[in-house]
């Protein structure tokens, strides 16, 4: 099988090997579609670290390639999404922290090849028709609704979205499923923010041509918004979202910063004004609700374009520019 190999930087090499074989309860899946993250392309950027060569890639779909001798055969060639690792349930953090951090789970490779090797309970079931591509975006999907799940909504008639990334644009749909009123989309490229008008958001606005601070509170009658959500990673935003966010506002940080990133911001501003900011890791506990979501905000426009493994520093390349939303990888 091929498999796409990451050196660091943009340095990819398709290399063979063998076909992975199960033991005990493992699964191969044949991985049909594995979307390239923005964390991906940080990782490419050397913005967060990873050992060399490695594997990229953790949100995709497929089917089960083969079981291991403790498996039903009846697993064999069903559809499946799955998160990246295993997580037993049962430690500390599976109980108090989350999924994402379990202390027995091992890191296998990612899904940027042919055939990827699993630990049953890392896969989730689909139906026979449900589509392998939609599948493959239930990871993200995930991170959103982990972090959403942290906002208290009962109140929000106002919330604006920073950045409409895909996570930016499940957010606004997840706002809009919410029942939330007005949902602003803040996003600079043109075709991101008609996206965002077909995913939900009441109002778009461009934040190089526009003055945000002006809108919001022109908006909110100088209010602030409910909720502001920062779903592109960068601590000037997050710091303007302060601003943005009316007293006993809520802010949630989506978006991811490198290590090290300090937040810019009075402290004193956040303290009289009794602001929260919340965030949670990757998709936490909140991978099945995901699935059980998908179907109703999917928007097939996310995904921008397929390439083959054999593409992949192209890929990586048109990602990076993000023109589109979403570039997927179909290896097989
Ligand atoms: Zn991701
Ligand atoms: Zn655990």
């Amino acid at each position: 099988m091929k498999i796409a190999k990451w050196y660091g930087g943009k340095k990819f090499f398709i290399e063979e090997s063998q076909i992975p074989k199960p033991l005990n309860d493992q699964l191969v899946v044949k991985i049909h579609s594995a979307g390239i993250c923005g964390t991906d392309i940080h990782i490419t950027q050397n913005l967060f670290p990873k050992e060399i060569p490695n594997v990229l890639g953790h949100e995709f779909s497929g089917t089960i390639h083969s079981v291991g001798p403790k498996l039903s055969k009846d697993f064999i060639g069903k559809k499946v999404t799955c998160t990246i690792y295993a997580s037993c349930k049962e430690c500390e953090s599976c109980k108090n922290w989350s999924f994402m951090h379990c202390e027995n789970s091992i890191r296998r490779d990612g899904a940027f090849c042919q055939y990827l090797l699993i630990d049953y309970g890392q896969e989730y079931f689909l139906s026979n028709d449900f589509d392998l591509e939609m599948a493959s975006l239930v990871e993200p999907l995930a991170c959103v609704i982990s972090n959403l799940n942290l906002a208290r909504l009962k109140n929000v008639n106002t919330a604006i979205v920073i950045g409409g990334g895909l996570l930016g644009l499940f957010s606004v749909a997840m706002l809009k499923l919410k029942g939330v009123k007005n949902i602003i989309l803040s996003e600079p490229k043109n075709s991101r923010r008609n996206l965002g008008m077909e995913m939900g958001a009441s109002h778009v606005i461009n934040p190089y041509s526009d003055d945000i601070e002006k809108f919001i509170s022109n908006f909110t009658d100088n209010k602030g918004v409910d909720l502001c959500i920062e779903a592109v990673g960068l601590p000037d935003l997050l710091a303007g979202s302060v601003k943005l966010v009316r007293p006993k506002g809520q802010i949630i940080m989506i978006g991811v910063s490198p290590k090290e990133t300090i937040f810019p911001v009075d402290l004193y501003d956040l303290h009289y004004k009794e602001i929260s900011i919340s965030a949670a890791m990757g998709a936490g506990n909140s991978f099945e609700e995901a699935l059980d979501t998908i179907t109703m905000i999917y928007n097939p426009n996310l995904v921008a374009k397929r390439f083959s493994l054999n593409e992949i520093k192209k890929a990586f390349i048109e990602a990076e520019k993000g023109e589109g939303v979403k570039y997927i990888i179909s290896p097989n």
